[in-house]
Formats: structure tokens, C-alpha cells, sequence
């Protein structure tokens, strides 16, 4: 069984930067505003992540690690809607399997914080042990791939996977100026990201990637409803959906062209949009992009592919709301370079 769950763990962890991303979504889901993020050597060494949020209860301790252990219900249309960023109850399986892993946790109504340790999914004795503690939760995961040593081999330096860390970080700061968001090297004072919560999705473009990108920007909305689909006329076949975001209308000179997708408040992939978005930035000269956009669109028409790794999407009307949304850049990449 131990194979197993290492297999299963390499699935959904294979580096430091897949345990962050689980573990902010689960502070998200239970409705953080500041999260903090902590590493040493890239995370392989350690990685912690802090949150305000509701924090989990004495009873849920013993089987939070447990596969398959969640408290989001969901059902299909659970998965459908987006509804919460967790959907399987693996993410701490798999993370407690690849690392030691230590949660500290106190809710609003517990006097004290509880701190509890797991290895392979099971809560090592002597079990939760009060300990000092805001509300909140703060996850400790030491020594990542501690006992495999091929997915070990297989990270970057500690200075390439904390690159990646601070990507992944920077998109959800974005993504959420509703939150607050902390990304630093262990015993560092000053953080390399910093978001406050409550700023503009603007002003945190302009925190992550800099003044002279977030001075480019050119705010895009674009929104249809109920518009006929050519030659299908059935309710089911009308486009109804929303986009307002941000697109660069200069030679953006990092590395590669940043898409930052959210649909229906959650980030997601969409390699489709992804691709169309190029194509119309290369047709301008106008290569290495910087686009954010928020879609909203109908909950029964977004199809979350259930990899658990993978947030990829796909959507109805998919090609011709993609249409759509490159006339509007196009047009906005037609003007002057700024
Ligand atoms: P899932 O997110 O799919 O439910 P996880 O393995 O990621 O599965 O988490 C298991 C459970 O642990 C969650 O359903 C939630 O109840 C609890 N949990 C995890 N992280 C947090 C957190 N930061 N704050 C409060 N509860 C948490
Ligand atoms: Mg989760």
C-alpha cells in the first residue's frame, strides 16, 4: 500500500511548487485573508504556509490526512460550478505520504492552537498537543521527497524552484486582491512578493511585475448575453458570458508571455485561450504578452478536466467566445505601442 501512495502522491506533489499551490487553495477555501509563505532551499528543504482562516476542528484532526477525506461536498455539478477550489480530499494524503508534515491550527472558538504531526497520511502519537496559536492554520512540510530519492533528483536548484513558488504565488496575488499575500525565503525579513489585501487587481499586477508592464495595460470588457448561436437555435445554444481584464500593449521584455486565466473566480488553464491569445499578439509584432482575464461564464457550461494536477478547462461555445475575446484584443493591440 505504501507504493501505492507514493505513486498516487508523485501524481498530485511533484514539487514544491504543487504543494503550495494545494495547500493555498485550501487556505482560500477556508476564507483567508492573509496567507504567508515561507521556504528555504526552494521548498525542498522547507515550506510553510500560514492563513487567518477558519481553522480545522480537534475531531477533524485524526483523519485529516486521510485519502479522500474532505469536508467540501461536491457532486458532479459541484465540480461543474467551481464551487471550491478542492475537489478530491488528496492534496494532504499526498503531501503527508512525500514529506513530514506539521499542522498548526486554532479556530475562533478554541482557547488554545493545536499542533499535529503526520507521516503517510496517519496522525503520529502522541496525537494534537495544545500549543500557542492565531486563528488559522499554518502547514509545515519538511524535507519534501525525504523517501524518494528519483523525484528528489528530479528538482531544480532551490533557487529554480523557488522561482517557480513565486510565480504560482504572484498569480493568485493577482488573481485575489481580495487577500493579502506573503511569499519569502525562511529568515528573510522583507518578502520578494508582497499584496495587501483589498488593493486592485492593478495595483497587484504592478506589485508582482513591475511599474513599466502595469503602466501597458489597457483594461478590457467585453460581455454578451443570450446572443444566438449561428444556426442553432435552442436556449441551450446562446452565448451568454462575461470578460473584463487587462491586456499589455507593449514589447513586454521578461522572460515569456504571462496568461493569467480566471473563469468564474477561479485560475484555470486554458491552453485553447492560451493559443489564440498568441497567435493574435505574434500578428502584431507584439510577442511576449501579458494578459489577465476574468470570464464569467454559465456553471453548467465549464467542463473542469478532473486531473487532479491539472486545472484545465474547456467550456461550451468555447470557439466562438474565443473569437470574441481576440476581435476585442486584436482591437486593443491595433493602437500605439505604449
Ligand atoms: P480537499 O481540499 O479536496 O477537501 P485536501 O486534502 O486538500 O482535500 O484537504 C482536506 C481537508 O482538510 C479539507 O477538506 C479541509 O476540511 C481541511 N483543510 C485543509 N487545509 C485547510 C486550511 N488551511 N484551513 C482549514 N481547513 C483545512
Ligand atoms: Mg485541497
Amino acid at each position: 500500500p505504501e507504493v501505492v501512495q507514493q505513486i498516487a502522491a508523485g501524481e498530485v506533489i511533484q514539487r514544491p511548487a504543487n504543494a503550495v499551490k494545494e495547500l493555498l487553495d485550501n487556505a482560500l477555501d477556508a476564507g483567508s485573508t492573509q496567507i504567508t509563505i515561507s521556504v528555504k532551499e526552494g521548498g525542498k528543504k522547507l515550506l510553510t504556509v500560514q492563513d487567518n482562516g477558519h481553522g480545522i476542528e480537534r475531531d477533524d484532526l485524526p483523519l485529516l490526512c486521510k485519502r479522500h477525506a474532505t469536508s467540501k461536498l461536491r457532486s458532479f455539478e459541484d465540480l461543474n460550478s467551481l464551487s471550491t477550489l478542492g475537489f478530491r480530499g488528496e492534496a494532504l494524503a499526498s503531501i503527508s505520504t512525500a514529506a513530514h508534515l506539521t499542522v498548526i491550527t486554532k479556530t475562533a472558538a478554541a482557547v488554545a492552537g493545536l499542533k499535529t504531526r503526520y507521516r503517510n497520511t496517519i496522525l503520529e502519537p502522541p496525537g494534537p498537543l495544545p500549543c500557542a496559536a492565531q486563528n488559522g492554520t499554518t502547514f509545515i512540510v519538511d524535507d519534501l521527497f525525504y523517501n524518494n530519492e528519483q523525484r528528489r533528483k528530479a528538482l531544480g536548484s532551490g533557487a529554480e524552484e523557488y522561482a517557480r513558488i513565486l510565480d504560482l504565488v504572484g498569480r493568485y496575488a493577482i488573481s485575489r486582491p481580495d487577500v493579502g499575500f506573503s511569499c519569502k525565503k525562511q529568515g528573510e525579513r522583507r518578502p520578494e512578493l508582497h499584496t495587501v489585501a483589498g488593493t486592485s487587481t492593478q495595483d497587484n499586477i504592478r506589485a508582482v511585475h513591475g511599474a513599466s508592464i502595469a503602466k501597458s495595460m489597457l483594461p478590457l470588457e467585453l460581455s454578451k448575453s443570450g446572443e444566438e448561436v449561428a444556426g442553432t437555435p435552442s436556449t441551450e445554444n446562446t452565448l451568454t458570458f462575461s470578460v473584463s481584464g487587462f491586456v499589455s500593449c507593449t514589447h513586454y521584455s521578461g522572460r515569456k508571455g504571462i496568461f493569467l486565466i480566471r473563469i468564474n473566480g477561479h485560475l484555470v488553464q486554458c491552453r485553447a485561450l492560451e493559443h489564440s491569445l498568441e497567435a493574435a499578439y505574434f500578428s502584431h509584432a507584439r510577442n511576449k504578452p501579458f494578459v489577465y482575464l476574468d470570464l464569467k461564464l454559465p456553471g453548467d457550461q465549464v467542463d473542469v478536466n478532473v486531473h487532479p494536477t491539472k486545472h484545465e478547462v474547456v467550456f461550451l461555445h468555447q470557439d466562438e467566445i474565443l473569437a470574441c475575446i481576440n476581435e476585442a484584443v486584436e482591437g486593443l493591440l491595433q493602437g500605439p505601442i505604449r
